[in-house]
This record gives C-alpha cells, sequence and structure tokens, in this order.
C-alpha cells in the first residue's frame, strides 16, 4: 500500500470502495472493491471520491453513500471484513475506513463551529472562517506482553467475550512518552512492574483511529492485582493452558505468540 498526496495520482487504473452508515457494501459476488464509480449519492459530510492509497498498481478511492439510500448491493460489517483479509489489503480496508471515520467527525470546525473543508492535495480539513486545520486523528495507544517465570502475562478485560484473554494495552496520555506509558499502564491494570522492554512492531487499528506500538517486557516484581475497572482477571499463561486468545491478524497475538517462543527457550 502505497500512500500518496492526493493530487497526485498517476495509476490508469482506479478501484473504489464503497461505505455505508459504517458498513462496506459488497457486490453480489461478495467484493468489496469494485471496478466503477458508484454513482450513488454520496453523505452530507462526505466531499468526493478521496484516494485512500495506490495498492498493487491501482489507485483505490473511497466512496461513502448518503445514509438510508436503498441499493442493491449487500452491507457488511467494516471489521469483520478486515478478520477475513491478510496483509496489504488489512492494511488498505483499515485506512479507508479511518478515513471515513475522520471525515465524518470533523465535518464541522472543533473552534468555531463553521462546516469544514478539504485541504488541496493533502489530508487535512481546513476551517474557512477561521482557518483552524485538522487532521486525520491518531492515537499511540501501547500494547506489551509480559514474560515472567511461570508464563506470559494475560488479562480478561470486560469488554472481552468470556473466556477471552490477551495482552495488555492502554492509551499514550498526553505529554507521556511511550516507554512510561507502558510501565504505567501494566501497573495501573495489574500492579506488577517490569524490566527489559524491548519494542517490537506497530499496527494500525482503525477502530476508530489507535496507532499500536508492541513491545516486549520481563517480569520485575509485584504481586497480580487486577485494577476490576479494566482488567477483572489476569494470570500467567503457558503453551499448554493457553485461553482463547484474540484473532491472528492482531499485534495483540503476535506478541503473545514470541512472548510464547521466548518462554520455551527460557
Ligand atoms: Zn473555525
Amino acid at each position: 500500500m502505497l500512500i500518496k498526496n492526493r493530487s497526485a495520482t498517476q495509476a490508469i487504473n482506479k478501484r473504489y470502495i464503497y461505505a455505508q452508515d459504517g458498513q462496506l457494501l459488497l457486490s453480489k459476488q461478495g467484493d468489496w472493491l469494485h471496478n466503477n464509480t458508484s454513482k450513488m449519492a454520496y453523505a452530507d459530510w462526505f466531499p468526493e471520491p478521496l484516494l485512500v492509497a495506490e495498492w498493487a498498481g491501482e489507485d483505490i478511492y473511497l466512496e461513502v453513500i448518503a445514509e438510508h439510500l436503498e441499493t442493491s448491493l449487500t452491507p457488511y460489517h467494516g471489521r469483520k471484513m478486515m478478520s477475513q483479509l491478510t496483509g496489504t489489503e488489512t492494511d488498505l480496508l483499515g485506512r479507508a475506513l479511518q478515513l471515513s471515520h475522520w471525515l465524518k467527525d470533523h465535518q464541522y470546525c472543533g473552534r468555531c463551529g463553521h462546516s469544514n473543508k478539504l485541504l488541496q492535495g493533502e489530508y487535512g480539513m481546513v476551517c474557512p472562517a477561521c482557518e483552524y486545520k485538522q487532521y486525520p486523528r491518531l492515537s499511540p495507544c501501547i500494547i506489551v506482553a509480559v514474560n515472567g517465570p511461570n508464563g506470559v502475562l494475560l488479562g480478561h478485560n470486560k469488554r472481552f467475550p468470556v473466556g477471552r484473554y490477551s495482552v495488555l494495552a492502554g492509551f499514550v496520555e498526553a505529554g507521556e512518552t511511550v516507554e512510561a506509558a507502558v510501565h504505567r499502564e501494566v501497573f495501573e491494570e495489574v500492579g506488577i512492574s517490569i524490566t527489559n522492554l524491548r519494542y517490537i512492531d506497530s499496527q494500525s487499528w482503525s477502530f476508530p483511529h489507535s496507532l499500536m506500538l508492541g513491545f516486549l517486557a520481563d517480569y520485575k516484581a509485584g504481586e497480580i492485582v487486577v485494577d476490576k475497572t479494566e482488567i477483572d482477571h489476569a494470570d500467567w499463561f503457558r503453551q499448554d493452558n493457553l485461553p482463547d486468545l484474540p484473532p491472528s491478524f492482531s499485534i495483540a497475538r503476535q506478541l503473545i505468540e514470541l512472548a510464547l517462543k521466548k518462554q520455551t527457550k527460557a
């Protein structure tokens, strides 16, 4: 996936993603990438077909269709579709969904309330009245797999399905370093202090605008005491007693697999 300046389109072929009411519109064959523009009315807040990225040699555009407009296409949940994709297709759809959320949530100037307009070329909105600019919102979020003597630390978040466990995660606070956020989140959520923090990888998580920054760490001290507001149970898990884990395309799962490998070696 190649992200380009919006005015610098070069690819000859174009394809289109249609979104409506937070869902994707699929063709009768189940395709989410369409060969032609939809020719349907756009949502009030959607200004024009928006270049998402160049992908597989084609320029891919997003079109957000007016809400409640009847179509012959099949609505399908974007997140569900993402879980069925792999590699750069996931990135492409994730970016399209994130841009769609951004446009919807930034129709008006956050400073004076006037209607915003798209900037030329850039992915940004500008207020014609006070010239305040707004760009797609990104929320940095740390996610960390902690290895201890009794396994990998996994927690059950209250929002998870019963039996599902994952590594700990949380948003970076204003004025905070990413590293400090990792130490703080782990201590807040389970009362453990950690050491040997190592950055591993990142993943854009477009639900709705997180940038996940993935780390591995080692247990330093403390007993598990869950915060009860986010995490209602946490424990150490080994390869032979794993609970239900997040889907394989998530960075959470990748960190868990990596931490388990290190456990085996230890
Ligand atoms: Zn304004």
